[in-house]
């Protein structure tokens, strides 16, 4: 090991390999502190060439390699396994934004640019990078290109991969693949950009990408609801849909719990309702300049929904500052989670017509199996896509974090079976990683287990890139 050490100091510069215990320790271990591995060497190339010569020279010395953006992934998919012998390769330094196009709606940008430095490069000229997730101050677009990550804006600009249209990757034998094109029509063959995205590092390294750009929506009408079920949260769905039209471009549904924890954590938090709800939905629509209805339609489809009692009571921002203070109530509830002690989390889609059915049965069946959990439910429900996440239960006002994880498995084979019979996914938006490796295998059938292992196998045969994630292990 030590001649592939001094052949990637040479390659990339003995700053950027990374080996004593206080320097790797912050890429080793993951946001959540579930996944704490161990790695050979974390090292941190400058350029497409040389991350093609660290890939070459790992895989001619049979090392495996995990590439790691900004390591806000949910599932453990950007950290070595325990073993100590794999090498972490991360973007951090390939931060350039190559090129902007706004006629052509594109901008290019190296695979380590933080996804808050993509919007405001599209800012600038006066366009929108639309993807929005609460970590887009330090998640970076080769990891969300390769969790094909989904977050707030789904609902109207969809997910990741349908934000891109060309990328750059070096393969697991350190070839390079230029398919940094972007052309909207290109029917020449398979589809290579999009067998990248989604694929958790394990197909190669995403090290550039031509992202698409939209037309910029600086008007925002935006409104907290209280909502009696999620029953109603979906007709109050379809109702602004009715309304609004392309211009809905929010839907988030947050369950009481979860904002009690935002009221008590988040500081300069309120409550914009008088009266607790047992749910909450933030509804944002958006639109260009001469967009100037946004307001008056928010109101009106929020009227007849109080009418129709699919909404209780509802707060419209009425200037940018409070329209950031009732994004804060949704955004900051991943974040304050972490504060309340163990937590399980499920990131599950169901069909919409089935999501509210679902969501009425399982909280009962969870509190047999382990009574007093906090559910804690918030997410997009214009996605169909919930994020149950579980607390453990409070014992003498102090977090039991034991009983959450005694009955760990059992909750989350309850969910899952539950969302399985319902024809959703366990994984709606954060992908698989090496958390929900094995469980999402068991959920799929042969053939596509068979599929995803001979791809896998197609393009690295010697298993190199990513081990141990994604692609379930042969038994
Ligand atoms: P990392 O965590 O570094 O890596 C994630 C995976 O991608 C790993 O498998 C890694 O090997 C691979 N990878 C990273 N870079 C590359 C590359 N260049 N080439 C090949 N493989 C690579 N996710 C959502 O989808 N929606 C949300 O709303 C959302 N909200 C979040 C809120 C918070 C507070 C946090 C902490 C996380 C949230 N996430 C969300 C999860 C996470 O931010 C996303 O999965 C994000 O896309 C990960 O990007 P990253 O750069 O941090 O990737």
């Amino acid at each position: 090991m030590d001649d592939l050490l001094d052949q990637l100091r040479t390659s990339i510069g003995a700053d950027h390999v990374l080996t004593e215990d206080a320097d790797v320790a912050a890429y080793v271990v993951d946001w959540t502190g579930t996944h704490a591995g161990r790695a050979l060497a974390v090292v941190r190339p400058g350029s497409t060439e040389e991350v093609a010569a660290v890939v070459a020279a790992c895989a001619g010395a049979g090392v495996a390699v995990v590439p790691q953006g900004g390591n806000t992934g949910l599932v453990g998919g950007g950290v070595p396994d325990a073993s100590g012998s794999q090498v972490v390769l991360s973007l951090g330094r390939m931060r350039r934004v190559r090129e902007v196009d706004p006629v052509a709606g594109t901008v290019t940008v190296d695979a380590g640019v933080v996804l808050a430095d993509v919007q405001a490069a599209a800012e600038k000229v006066d366009r929108l990078f639309p993807m929005s997730l609460g970590s887009e101050g330090s998640c970076t677009i080769g990891g969300n290109l390769s969790t094909n990550a989904g977050g707030t804006a789904v609902l109207r600009y969809g997910m990741t991969r349908e934000l891109v249209l060309g990328l750059e990757v070096v393969l697991p034998d350190g070839r390079v693949w230029d398919g940094l094109r972007g052309l909207r029509k290109d029917n020449t063959g398979y589809d290579l950009t999009q067998l990248f995205v989604g694929a958790e590092g394990t197909l190669g390294v995403i090290t550039g990408a031509v992202l698409r750009l939209f037309p910029a929506t600086p008007r925002h009408a935006t409104a907290w609801v209280a909502v009696p079920s999620v029953d109603a949260a979906v007709s109050l769905l379809g109702l602004a849909q009715q309304h609004a039209g392309v211009h809905l471009s929010t839907f988030e549904i947050a369950n009481r719990q979860a904002i009690d924890l935002v009221l008590a954590h988040l500081p300069g938090a309120s409550d914009p309702l008088g009266e607790p709800s047992d749910w909450y939905v933030l509804v944002e629509l958006a639109g260009s300049a001469s967009d100037t209805g946004l307001d008056e339609t928010l109101e009106s489809l929020l009227g007849e929904a109080v009418e129709a009692g699919t909404a209780v009571d509802a707060a419209i921002a009425g200037s940018p500052a409070q329209r950031s203070a009732l994004w804060a109530l949704r955004e900051g509830i991943s974040e304050v989670q972490k504060v309340e002690g163990a937590t399980l989390k499920h990131d599950v889609t169901l069909p919409i017509a089935r999501l509210a059915e679902w969501a009425t049965t399982i909280g009962p069946r969870l509190q047999e199996v382990c009574p007093g959990v906090r559910l804690v439910t918030y997410g997009h429900v214009g996605d169909g896509n919930l994020h149950y996440n579980l607390n453990a239960p409070l014992a003498d006002d102090r977090s039991d974090d034991d009983a959450l994880r005694a009955a760990a498995a059992d909750l989350t084979a309850a969910i899952y079976d539950s969302v399985a019979r319902e024809a959703g996914s366990i994984s709606a938006e954060h992908g698989l990683g090496r958390t929900k490796v094995v469980a999402a295998a068991s959920y799929k059938s042969d053939v596509e287990v068979d599929l995803m292992r001979a791809l896998k196998h197609a393009l690295d045969p010697a298993g190199l890139m990513n081990p141990g994630v994604l692609v379930p292990p042969t038994q």
